[in-house]
């Protein structure tokens, strides 16, 4: 069996953990942090259930995927062996060089580094490694079990074979991947900042309230969810830092709206705080 080691138990990385380890990988995750480690177990072994439960998968997988995962807060165990490494830490580029740093130290040298960042450079990340032709940003989208695509973005050195191998691996993840040449934010994350954070300008504004804005965009422009709970959905403190990354490279098109700063002043990060742009139990 294949070895993943994922970087960081959180939103995504639980979400990256639940999707290889039930295609058959066998996934080390790791987090510094115990009780994130703890709450991820939980969350994956609830939403293994709840698709055996939708005959989406059989109950036998549930027990299958829980046996193909290991959590760990030693970094040097999960990586060993591992033929690819997925960071899935939070945006911040001097905590994902740190981690670079250690997981180019620890791992073997065939093992491919990949982030997976929203909007940074993954050329960046890996000057700071041996292995530049090994580092690539595998994009997953949220919830990772429901979403189909992996966007791939190349960096500068990122080898054809590099690409190559992680499409493999997607495809055995059951995902459909693009091919991205780096740029800030990418396809997906240009776009989609973008569209949330003109929607919060408007709720600002005044122009309507956040149901009707999202009714506007789902019905409208058949967007299967509203921007603003996309937006709650994603972590309102991760939007900013995408926003504020976007800013800094590409310009004021993509100055974030005070409203979203006021929100994460405020601790209203959404869905996971429990207070967005809505209310949640
Ligand atoms: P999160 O805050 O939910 O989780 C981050 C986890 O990293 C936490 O559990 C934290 O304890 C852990 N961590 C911090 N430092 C660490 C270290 N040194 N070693 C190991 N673990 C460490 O963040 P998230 O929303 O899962 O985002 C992770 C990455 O995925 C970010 O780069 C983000 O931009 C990207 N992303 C997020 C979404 C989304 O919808 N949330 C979608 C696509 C991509």
């Amino acid at each position: 069996m294949k070895k993943i080691a994922i970087v960081g138990s959180g939103v995504m990385g639980r979400g990256i953990a639940y999707a290889a380890s039930l295609n058959d990988y066998e996934v080390h995750i790791n987090d510094v942090n115990p009780e994130a480690l703890r709450e991820a177990k939980t969350y994956i072994e609830k939403e293994l259930n709840k698709s055996a439960e939708k005959n989406f998968i059989h109950p036998e997988d549930v027990i299958r995927s829980m046996n193909n995962l290991t959590f760990s807060t030693d970094l040097k165990d999960c990586v060993e062996e591992a033929e690819l490494v997925i960071e899935a830490v939070l945006e911040k580029m001097d905590l994902k060089v740190k981690i670079f740093k250690e997981l180019d130290d620890l791992s073997s040298p065939s093992t491919i580094l990949a982030t997976n960042t929203s909007t940074m450079s993954p050329t960046e990340i890996g000057a700071q490694t041996s292995r530049p032709d090994k580092v690539i940003a595998m994009h997953f989208f949220n919830p990772v079990h429901k979403m189909k695509l992996i966007e791939l973005i190349k960096g500068l050195d990122t080898s054809q074979e590099t690409v190559d191998k992680v499409k493999e691996i997607g495809s055995q993840m059951k995902k459909e991947t693009v091919e991205v040449n780096e740029f800030p934010g990418f396809v997906t994350s240009r776009m989609n900042c973008l569209i949330g954070n003109e929607a919060m300008n408007l709720l600002m504004e005044g122009v309507a309230s956040a149901e009707d804005i999202d009714k506007a965009m789902k019905l409208g422009l058949n967007h299967p969810m509203g921007p603003l709970e996309l937006a709650d959905l994603v972590g309102l403190d991760s939007r900013l830092r995408n926003m504020e990354y976007l800013y800094q490279t590409l310009g004021e098109k993509y100055r974030p709206c005070p409203l979203l700063i006021k929100y994460v002043k405020a601790g209203k990060l959404g869905k996971k705080t429990g207070t967005g742009f809505y209310q949640y139990e």
